[in-house]
C-alpha cells in the first residue's frame, strides 16, 4: 500500500468518531421531498451539505434554488489537466409512513449492533456520508489525485423534476469525464458491486370499451361482447407459452449479451433458487431459454401492473361491464426504443381486437435502457479500489430496474456513470425500519479513499 493511502486511512481513524456524530445530525434532518411540509428542512439540509463541503476544503460550494428543492453543487480542482469526476447524490428521503411500524423514530437514528436505523440511513445519506468522509480524510492528509465535482439533488424520490433542466443550464459547470453514482447497493456484504446497465421502461394504459354502460348479463349476455373477456384474451395473447412477448417487432432491436457478460453474470451466483426464496413462489416464470439473471437484467419484459373492470366489491352482481382497463409496463433493454414498442403494441391491437369493442392505448411514460461502455474512465481505478478493500473482484451487474439520472447524464452531459453503493439488499429502503450496515459503509469509505488517490 502506498504511503499516501496509508496516511489517509490513518487520518480517517482519527476523524471517525466526529464524522459519525455529524452523520447522526444529517440523519436527524427530516428531508422528505414529496410535500411542502418539509420545505424548511430541505433548505436546512442543503445548507448543512454546503457548509460541510466548504469545511473539508472544497473551493466552491453553493446551493441552487429550483422550482422545488435546492440542488447542492461543490467543486475541488486540484489540477485542470487531471481527469474530473462528477459525484452524484440525493439528500432527500422517502416519507416515513406507516409510522407505527417503525421500532424507533425515523429521524432519531438508533444503533442496534452493527446497524444504524433511520430514514435515509442507506438511501442515500449513508452513501453521501461515505464519500464526504473519504474526501475529508484525503484532503486533510494529502491531496486528491483527481478533480472532484459534487452534485446533490433534493428531488430524487419524487422523480428528479428539476435535475435535467439544471444540467442543461449548467453544462459547462458540470463538465466531467465520468460520474460516480453510489445510489445502488451491493448484492451481499462480501460482494462489492458495480452496475453497468439499467433497464428502461415503457408504461401503458390499455382500455377496452364495450356498451355505453354496464348491462344485465342475462338480457345481453351472448349478444354483447364483454370487454373484460376481450381484455383477458388479449393479455393472454401477449406472451407465447415459452414466456416470449408477442408484440410485433418487440425483440428487433434487443442487443444480445456478449459471452464475456454472460460469464460475469454467472459469477453473481444468483440462480433459480435465489429468486424462488426471496419471492416465495413455487416456480419461476419468464423466458425459458434464458438464465434467471439474464432474464432480469438483459431481456425485455411485459407485465400487467393492474387490472380494473366491472364489479369488484364483495358478493355477486351479474353484469357485462362497460369497459376493462389494464396498466401494462415493459422493461426495456439496450437498444429498444419506447416509441417503437408503442408502434408494435398498436399493431398487435389492430390485428387482435375484435370489431365488437373499441380499444385505446396510451403510452404514459417511456425511457430507454442504459448501458455503460467497458471503457468508462475511472472504472478500472474503481474496480481496483474495491478489490484492495474487499480482497475479491467486484461483481459487474445489470440492474433490472431504472435509474433515470444515469440515462439523463449520458444524454445531457455525454458521460457514463459508475453505478455502485454500499447499501445491502436487506436495508429496507423505502420501508419502515430502514437501516445501514455500518461495517459495510466503513469499507466503502476505505475503498473511496483508495479510489480518490488511485489516479
Ligand atoms: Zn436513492
Amino acid at each position: 500500500m502506498t504511503q499516501i493511502i496509508r496516511k489517509a486511512l490513518d487520518q480517517h481513524q482519527d476523524d471517525k468518531e466526529k464524522l459519525f456524530q455529524e452523520f447522526l445530525s444529517f440523519l436527524r434532518m427530516p428531508s422528505v421531498s414529496n410535500s411542502n411540509e418539509h420545505k424548511e428542512d430541505m433548505l436546512k439540509t442543503a445548507d448543512f451539505l454546503v457548509k460541510k463541503l466548504s469545511d473539508i476544503g472544497f473551493q466552491h460550494a453553493e446551493s441552487f434554488p429550483t422550482g422545488r428543492h435546492p440542488i447542492v453543487y461543490a467543486e475541488y480542482v486540484v489540477d485542470p489537466e487531471k481527469p474530473t469526476i462528477l459525484l452524484y447524490g440525493h439528500y432527500d428521503v422517502q416519507p416515513t409512513d406507516p409510522l407505527d411500524e417503525w421500532r424507533s423514530a425515523p429521524f432519531e437514528p438508533h444503533l442496534e449492533g452493527d446497524y444504524l436505523y433511520a430514514r435515509g440511513a442507506s438511501d442515500m445519506k449513508g452513501q453521501i456520508w461515505a464519500t464526504i468522509s473519504a474526501l475529508q480524510s484525503v484532503l486533510q492528509s494529502s491531496d486528491l489525485a483527481i478533480n472532484v465535482k459534487y452534485l446533490i439533488e433534493g428531488e430524487e424520490e419524487i422523480g428528479s423534476p428539476s435535475l435535467a433542466g439544471f444540467m442543461e443550464e449548467h453544462k459547462s459547470m458540470l463538465a466531467c469525464d465520468f460520474v460516480l453514482n453510489p445510489d445502488a447497493g451491493m448484492i451481499a456484504p462480501d460482494k462489492p458491486t458495480i452496475v453497468y446497465a439499467l433497464r428502461g421502461l415503457a408504461y401503458f394504459e390499455l382500455k377496452i370499451t364495450g356498451p355505453k354502460s354496464d348491462l344485465h348479463s342475462g338480457s345481453f349476455g351472448g349478444v354483447v361482447a364483454n370487454p373484460a373477456n376481450v381484455l383477458s384474451r388479449l393479455i393472454a395473447a401477449m406472451h407465447d407459452n415459452k414466456g416470449k412477448v408477442m408484440l410485433p417487432g418487440f425483440y428487433d432491436d434487443v442487443r444480445e449479451i456478449t459471452e464475456n457478460e454472460s460469464l460475469e453474470l454467472s459469477r453473481l451466483g444468483i440462480d433459480e433458487n435465489f429468486y424462488k426464496k426471496i419471492s416465495g413462489v413455487p416456480n419461476l416464470g419468464g423466458e425459458e431459454d434464458f438464465d434467471p439473471i439474464e432474464r432480469v437484467g438483459a431481456r425485455p419484459t411485459l407485465d400487467v401492473n393492474g387490472l380494473y373492470s366491472g364489479f369488484i366489491e364483495k358478493g355477486a352482481k351479474t353484469i357485462i361491464p362497460a369497459f376493462a382497463l389494464a396498466k401494462i409496463s415493459c422493461r426495456l433493454v439496450p437498444d429498444q426504443d419506447p416509441q417503437k414498442v408503442l408502434i408494435g403494441f398498436r399493431k398487435f391491437l389492430e390485428e387482435q381486437v375484435p370489431s365488437s369493442v373499441i380499444w385505446e392505448l396510451k403510452l404514459m411514460s417511456g425511457a430507454p435502457a442504459y448501458i455503460a461502455g467497458e471503457e468508462t474512465p475511472g472504472l478500472e481505478a474503481f474496480k481496483k479500489a474495491l478489490k484492495a478493500t474487499w480482497n475479491v473482484d467486484p461483481v459487474l451487474k445489470r440492474e433490472g430496474g431504472s435509474i433515470p439520472v444515469a440515462t439523463e447524464m449520458k444524454e445531457i452531459l455525454g458521460v457514463d456513470s459508475i453505478i455502485t453503493g454500499f447499501g445491502l439488499p436487506d436495508d429496507q429502503i423505502h420501508s419502515p425500519n430502514e437501516r445501514l450496515h455500518l461495517p459495510t459503509q466503513q469499507k466503502g469509505v476505505e475503498a473511496l479513499i483508495r479510489f480518490f488517490l488511485g489516479f
